[in-house]
This record gives structure tokens, sequence and C-alpha cells, in this order.
């Protein structure tokens, strides 16, 4: 089948024509306006992909070269996400499969994050584990089949790539910072400084307590010396990530060994995180375990993983109807 992808969750909008399973475009455009104000403004978000939405469509089936009616489906992020983003992602689809009289798929956000895997010829095996680590979500899932999932662990508090924003923003860089907190920390000293490792029961996670420690930290040493971030960005940069990293780890080892799990995945926009695929390939290695890492393109939002996640929902057969509304909180 041919499947028109629309993901517009949060601050990507985003669009991919998928053939019998091969993505043939992917185009992503970026939202820069909310660099400003340290963080995602929603108001500001749906506007911006009220803008883009058809050129974005336009383009990926223009880099494609497929013809809107050769179409058979078009699949879309019904949540989770911010509602007004998704609004428009929704509405869009389905006008375009009211006007073309196509079959509407909707798909949550985080499930596509994970079926990303199925891009390309090095697909894990069912059951899996992924670690899916975003913006706004930190999991450990036991993927079971396509459609089938499981959150075995999960954040109580702040997700993973939070944490990496929330530091950013301490240390004055801009957001968001997850990608500026991996360029310094490959020039630095993942020693120079330890931060905490919480101690939370089972597979759940938590960092709300180290962006606290952060904050007292760079707190007392700028209070020592003014130029003490700029002297030492790296080294605090490697350390920050560092400790995110082994505690992300930590608990996906446990998981996988309390599953008797061989296969890990990555995925989420923080799975671009240099130390964390660095990371995982060096655990895998020692455990003898195969480890899935998305290409950097499929790490963060984008409609690919829509329009994939869209392909196999529909060799199941299964679709929406036109009075389907988006969910800005959804679980599996
Ligand atoms: P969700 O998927 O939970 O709805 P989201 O869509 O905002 O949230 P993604 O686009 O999947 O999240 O990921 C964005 C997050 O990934 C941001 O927190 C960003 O800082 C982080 N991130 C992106 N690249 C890197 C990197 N190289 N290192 C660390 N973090 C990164
Ligand atoms: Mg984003
Ligand atoms: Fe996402």
């Amino acid at each position: 089948p041919v499947i028109l992808g629309i993901e517009s969750s949060c601050d990507e909008t985003s669009a991919s024509v998928c053939v019998d399973g091969q993505i043939l475009s992917n185009v992503i455009a970026n939202q820069t306006i909310h660099e400003a104000y340290g963080g995602v403004v929603p108001e500001l978000a749906s506007r911006v992909h009220q803008q883009n939405i058809v050129p974005a469509v336009q383009q990926a089936l223009l880099n494609a070269k497929v013809n809107k009616n050769d179409i058979d489906a078009v699949a879309f992020t019904r949540g989770p996400g911010l509602l007004g983003s998704l609004l428009v992602g929704v509405s869009f689809a389905k006008a375009f499969a009211l006007a073309q009289k196509l079959p509407l798929i909707d798909i949550n956000h985080m499930q596509a994050h994970i079926l990303a895997h199925f891009i390309g010829d090095h697909k894990p095996v069912f059951p899996f584990l992924c670690l899916t680590v975003s913006g706004g979500h930190t999991q450990i899932v036991l993927v079971k089949d396509y459609f089938d999932m499981e959150v075995i662990g999960q954040t109580i508090d702040d997700a993973a790539g939070e944490a990496m924003d929330k530091t950013s923003k301490i240390l004055g860089l801009p957001y968001p910072g997850g990608p500026l907190i991996d360029k310094y920390a490959r020039l630095g000293n993942a020693d120079a400084y330890k931060f905490p490792e919480p101690q939370i029961p089972g597979l759940d996670f938590s960092f709300s307590g180290l962006k606290t420690s952060i904050l007292y930290f760079i707190r007392d040493n700028v209070a020592k010396n003014p130029d003490f971030i700029s002297e030492n960005l790296p080294d605090i940069c490697a350390s920050v990530e560092k400790r995110i990293v082994t505690i992300l780890l930590n608990k996906l080892q446990k998981a996988a060994e309390a599953n008797g799990i061989k296969q890990i995945a990555l995925a989420g926009g923080v799975s671009a995180n240099t130390g964390l695929r660095l990371g995982l390939q060096a655990l895998c290695m020692e455990k003898g375990w195969e480890s899935f890492i998305p290409k950097m393109e499929y790490c963060t939002d984008n409609a690919a993983m829509i329009a994939i996640a869209g392909h196999y929902k529909y060799l199941n057969g299964d679709f929406a109807g036109q009075e389907i509304a988006p969910l800005a909180r959804m679980i599996f």
C-alpha cells in the first residue's frame, strides 16, 4: 500500500510517503520560533503547523515521486501531544481523506517512535525491549507485536529529554538543549563532577532530583566563580550526560535480565544522544545482546515513523472513522 503519514504532535510538522513498507520521503519542518522562549509555546506551535502542513505534504509527495491519487490511506498522529498541534494534523488528514475518498489510520506517537525500527533492513524480532526516551516520555517497553506493547517501567516525574533541556536552561543554553549538551559533552571529562543516582525501586525512573542537584551545584559554584559555567561547560555537560545515560542503561539492563530478552532498541529524541548510543552498544557487546539504534532522522519527531506504523495497521485492516479526535494524553 501507499501510505501518507502526518506528524504534528509537538513542534515538528512532518509528512512522509511509505510504499509497501519502504519510506520514499520524510519531510520535516522544524520550528525555530520557540528557541527564544526556552520551550515549546503551544499557541505558536499550532499556528506554524497550520502554515507548514500543506507545503510539507506537497514536498513529501514530490520527493517520493508519488501522485496524490496513488495514495491508499492517510495515517496521522492522534496523540499524545499538544492538543492544538495535534488538531492541525488530524484535521488535515481528515480533509485530505475526505477529498480523496481514502481510509484514515490513527497512530499512537509513542508506538510510532518504536515502530521506526521497522524502517530499513535491520529489524528487531518480537519480543524485544525498547527504551523510549524523548522530551515528554521515558519508558521501558516490552514490545510483543506491532501494536501489542507493554510499558514495564517509566519515569515518575521528569522525562530524560526534559532533564537534558532543563539542565541546558540552567546553563543558559537555548532550547532544545539536548543536542547542545551532546555537542559539549564530546569535548569534556565525564568524570569531572559526580551527580547522584536516584534510588527508585523496580524499573521506574526519576529525574527531578537530578535536576535539583544540578541547579544547586551550578548556583554554589557560580557564587564562588561567576565564570564557572563558561570555564567548565564541556566537563559539566559530559558529567550530566554520563549520569543520565547510566540511570537509563542500569534500568534497561535490569529489565532485559528480568525478562530474559536479548534484543534491545532505543527510540525517541534522546536516542540521538551520542553517549547513550555508545553506552547501549557497549552494554550489548558485553552481554552478547543485539542493539537496535535508529538512524538520526528517525530519532526525533518525524512522519516516516507514522507512515510505517500506518503500513502495518493497513495490513491489519485497522482504520479510523471521520469522527476521530486527537487525544493529548494517550496510552497504548
Ligand atoms: P514525546 O515524543 O514524548 O511526545 P517530543 O516529541 O518533544 O516528546 P522528541 O522530538 O522525540 O520528543 O525528542 C525531543 C527531545 O530529545 C528533546 O528533549 C531534546 O533535547 C532531546 N534530544 C534531541 N537530540 C538529542 C541529543 N543529541 N542528546 C540528548 N538529547 C537530545
Ligand atoms: Mg520536538
Ligand atoms: Fe516524539
